[in-house]
This record gives C-alpha cells, sequence and structure tokens, in this order.
C-alpha cells in the first residue's frame, strides 16, 4: 500500500514570526497521523520553520531550486543551498513559477535532475490548462509533462519523487476537480510511470492531487484509488482546515 502525503505549499505567505507559530499549531496536528506531512515555505522562513519542525512530524521543503550548482543566477538558489539549510524537499514545476516566471518543461527537468544529485526530494507538479481540458488534451498535456520532466531520472530515484497532478484551473480557484476527475488523471500519470520505467514502478510512485483541496472535500479526493495525497495551497495556511485534510489521511490509511 502506498503512504498517503500531505503537503502544504505557502507560497509567498507568512513572515518569520508567523511561519514559526504556524508550524507550533501543525505540529499537534500531525502528531499522531499515519501519512506524511511537509510544509513547502519561503527561502526566508526555511530556518525558523526547520527549528520549528525539529522533535515533531512536520517535514520541510522549499518551492522551487535552481539547476546550476552555483554562479551568475541572480535571485536564485542552488540544491546544494537547500541540503545545507537542512531541507528535505522542493517543489519544482509548479504552474506559478510556469506561468508568471517562464518556467518550461525543459527547466523543469533540470531542476528535477540538480536537486535529485543533491539529494533532495522532489515534488513536481503537473497540470493542465482550462483551455488544455477543455480541448480534450488533458491527458496529452500531463503525460508530455511527466515525460520531459523524467527525462533521463534513472528509476532507482523515482523513490524520491512525488508526482503532484494540479489542473491549473483549479488552483487558488476554490474549483477543485471532482474527484473521478482527479483519479483519472493522476492514474493517466501512473500509466506514464509504467511505460517509462516499470509496472512495480507505476504501483509505488506517489501522485498528489492539488488544486482548491480543502476540509470538506480531502475525504473523498483521498479516497479515491490513484490518489495519494494533496498539495495543498490555501488550505495550508489554516492549521484547523490542516488538520483537518491530515486527520482524513490518517483515516484513509487506516482502511
Ligand atoms: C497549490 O498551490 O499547489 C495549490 C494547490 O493551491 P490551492 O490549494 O490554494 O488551490
Amino acid at each position: 500500500m502506498r503512504k498517503i502525503v500531505i503537503a502544504g505549499n505557502w507560497k509567498m505567505n507568512k513572515n518569520r514570526a508567523e511561519a514559526a507559530e504556524l508550524v507550533k499549531a501543525i505540529a499537534p496536528k500531525a502528531e499522531d497521523a499515519l501519512c506524511d506531512v511537509i510544509v513547502c515555505v519561503p527561502f526566508t522562513d526555511l530556518d525558523v520553520v526547520c527549528n520549528a519542525a525539529k522533535d515533531t512530524k512536520i517535514k520541510v521543503g522549499a518551492q522551487n531550486c535552481h539547476w546550476a550548482k552555483s554562479g551568475a543566477y541572480t535571485g536564485e538558489i542552488s540544491a546544494d543551498m537547500l541540503v545545507e539549510a537542512g531541507i528535505e524537499y522542493v517543489i519544482i514545476g509548479h504552474s506559478e513559477r510556469r506561468q508568471y516566471f517562464g518556467e518550461t518543461d525543459i527547466t523543469v527537468n533540470q531542476r528535477v535532475k540538480a536537486a535529485l544529485e543533491a539529494g533532495l526530494k522532489v515534488i513536481l507538479c503537473v497540470g493542465e490548462l482550462l483551455e488544455e481540458r477543455e480541448q480534450g488534451i488533458t491527458a496529452e498535456i500531463c503525460s508530455m509533462q511527466v515525460k520531459i520532466a523524467l527525462t533521463d531520472i534513472p528509476a532507482d530515484q523515482l523513490d524520491n519523487i512525488i508526482i503532484a497532478y494540479e489542473p491549473v484551473w483549479a488552483i487558488g480557484t476554490g474549483k477543485t476537480a471532482t474527484a473521478d476527475q482527479a483519479d483519472e488523471v493522476c492514474g493517466i500519470i501512473r500509466n506514464v510511470i509504467a511505460s517509462l520505467y516499470c509496472e512495480c514502478c507505476a504501483e509505488k510512485v506517489i501522485i498528489q492531487y492539488g488544486g482548491s483541496m480543502n476540509a470538506k472535500n480531502a475525504a473523498e479526493l483521498l479516497a479515491k484509488p490513484n490518489v495519494d495525497g494533496g498539495l495543498i495551497g490555501g488550505a495550508s495556511l489554516k492549521p484547523d482546515d490542516f488538520g483537518v485534510i491530515i486527520a482524513a489521511a490518517t483515516e484513509e490509511m487506516k482502511k
């Protein structure tokens, strides 16, 4: 049975004091969780969040990293820098990076490779635009994004990769994919992993759903066979709501 992974994406929210406070509020909710709990926070919060998360079940991630080891890349952070800061996870290819910062499938692949080489675990985001869903090309778009992102990534690194299926039209909009839609595309992505690697790899890989997952809809989404967790933006900033999602994941894991 695959483990469920609940990850919060705080985006560009929370100053250092607020970040420490939020981790303290989440910690008791993660204490008895059977799922993994990760918070992906702004770079400037990483050290305070790592400190606040020490001796808790909460794991810490960043929201991006560069592909080069060092160099003239003003404003960027390398994977080695994150490792040195004690960080375990990094989100790569979030749709907001693709939409606002020119991230492409090729640079996503470069960043994934660099992160894995540095020893980070990757949360790789893929997902279609609303127009693409309406044109009926969701499967093609998500398959292509996964294939390019995983180019030259060996099978033994799949244990260090979580794929997050995030339909762009559902992120931050309050419009959630139905549980069936989420399950269908997570299943398509699983088949892509089977074709790129092997059936066993596909059975093992963790595939999250992200896009307006919240305290009300989490249980239904997490009950779907191909949905192994959630990447959660807005609701991850509300400790009570995030706690309900963690509890729903724990209940699902008990089944
Ligand atoms: C996200 O940021 O990855 C996300 C899914 O955001 P939200 O939950 O707010 O839609």
